[in-house]
């Protein structure tokens, strides 16, 4: 295939914003010539918002744009056809939630514009983000900017499965709140669900119970409501498959990523969309109804790329998975029995630990005490950087640590982390007020 073709083709899985129908369509562009539908050429004389300054099509910036996405759309499950490419999960989330509302605007059905997600978790750090997540100390400055979300109950095994219910049972059960909460908005009001596979941030790793998200699916498709599933934090190989998804078996309709997509060395992040949902806008206007000035960029395309490149050659994913298992065994061997150590639960090498004051009544440590900061600290001490994050007020979960290391870590590695974190975790409790831990 010549280098032109196979090009276009690549080029083709990225989704491109076109101009307008009413004005003419931009086919190519080449230096500083763009060429119509008609063939007509223009000379681009502003370089779009005045950023082109190497002008159109260098072959040297657009083959990372290319490659990149290629990559990305072979690997992903079957119909997530195209993706575009932001630069942080934050704003592939106001895409996500964007995208969806065009969809169904695309589809005739303008009324649906409410966006149901999940308590306890969180999608970043800008307007639509803020009021699609949950992280209280976050929103609350913001509160009265932010649109309107119907949250319902996140998938959290650890508290929420009753001791006598099924893992299956207790999926469907929380599952049927996305149900419930549809029928109460009246489903023709609603454009999308969004939630994160593995949940991060908020808390700590945690992963769904099998099958939760199968339900959560088809409940969706019962009621046209699109599937947003971010996977900034989860996704890309950080549970062991490329895509989180994967391990649940579901498809979602707008996929977005970030952080290990560019690995930390380039902001990048990308939203990636179903054919269904490319197809309509295809087949509508026309044209995504969004962007910014570093839509695909090329210097994190092609960081991304590499980081892609070095995932496949070195057989990351399987280290991964490898080493995820050893660093979960190890921490389950050293904390397992251990007073304070309510959960250690995770997927991959994207594993949380949650602590709590009680094992038996899972009540966590007051807040006022702020545990995390102080593992932390510990953990400064103990010469290992772990990523804690406190409890709720409410008692609705405890303290957590997040620990998260390179796909490249090895098996001495992982018994250091081990090692490391175990000490941490009696430090911090060995600095708390006498009498709170025991
Ligand atoms: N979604 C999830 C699940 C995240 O964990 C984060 C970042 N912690 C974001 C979205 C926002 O990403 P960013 O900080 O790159 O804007």
């Amino acid at each position: 295939m010549s280098p032109d073709k196979a090009s276009t083709r690549s080029a083709s899985r990225v989704f491109a914003r076109e101009f307008h129908r009413t004005l003419p369509k931009a086919m190519r562009g080449e230096g500083i010539w763009i060429v119509d539908s008609e063939g007509r050429r223009y000379l681009d004389a502003s370089g779009g918002p005045a950023v082109s300054c190497l002008g159109h099509s260098h072959p040297k910036v657009i083959e990372a744009v290319q490659r990149q996405a290629a990559l990305l759309v072979e690997a992903a499950p079957a119909g997530m056809d195209k993706v575009f490419f932001v630069c942080g999960g934050s704003e592939a989330t106001e895409a996500a939630l964007k995208l969806a509302r065009q969809y169904h605007l695309e589809k005739g059905q303008p009324q649906r514009r409410h966006f149901i997600s999940r308590r306890q978790s969180y999608h970043g750090n800008t307007l639509g983000a803020l009021a699609v997540g949950d992280n209280p100390a976050r929103r609350a400055t913001y509160a009265p900017m932010l649109m309107e979300v119907r949250h319902i109950a996140t998938c959290y095994p650890y508290r929420e499965k009753r001791s006598d219910e099924t893992e299956a049972a207790y999926g469907r059960r929380a599952a049927d709140e996305l149900d419930r909460a549809i029928r109460e908005l009246g489903p023709e009001n609603v454009a999308a669900f969004i939630a994160e596979p593995v949940v991060g941030a908020t808390l700590g790793a945690c992963p769904p119970v099998p099958g939760y998200f199968k339900r959560i699916r088809e409940i969706c498709d019962r009621h046209g409501v699109l599937l947003i599933l971010d996977e900034v934090m989860c996704g890309m190989g950080r549970c062991g498959t490329l895509y989180a998804c994967e391990a649940e078996d579901v498809v979602p309709d707008i996929l977005t990523m970030a952080k290990g997509l560019g690995a930390g060395y380039q902001p990048i992040g990308g939203v990636m969309a179903h054919r269904r949902v490319v197809e309509a806008i295809e087949s509508g206007s026309g044209a995504l109804m969004h962007g910014h000035t570093y839509l695909n960029h090329t210097v994190g395309c092609a960081a991304a790329l590499a980081v892609q490149r070095a995932i496949q050659e070195e057989d990351l994913l399987a280290n991964v998975r490898r080493q995820g298992e050893r660093l979960k065994q190890g921490l389950e061997e050293r904390l397992g029995n251990h007073r304070h150590v309510g959960d250690v639960r995770g997927r991959g090498l994207f594993l949380g630990i949650e602590l709590v004051q009680d094992r038996a009544s899972k009540r966590p440590f007051d807040p006022d005490l702020k545990l995390h900061a102080r593992l932390r600290d510990a953990g400064m001490s103990e010469g290992i950087v772990c990523y804690p994050s406190g409890g709720c007020v409410d008692g609705r979960r405890g303290d957590h640590v997040v620990l998260a290391p390179p796909f490249t870590v090895t098996d001495r590695e992982v018994e250091e982390i081990v090692e490391r974190m175990g000490r941490t975790i009696d430090r911090a409790l060995r600095s708390l007020p006498a009498g709170q831990a025991g």
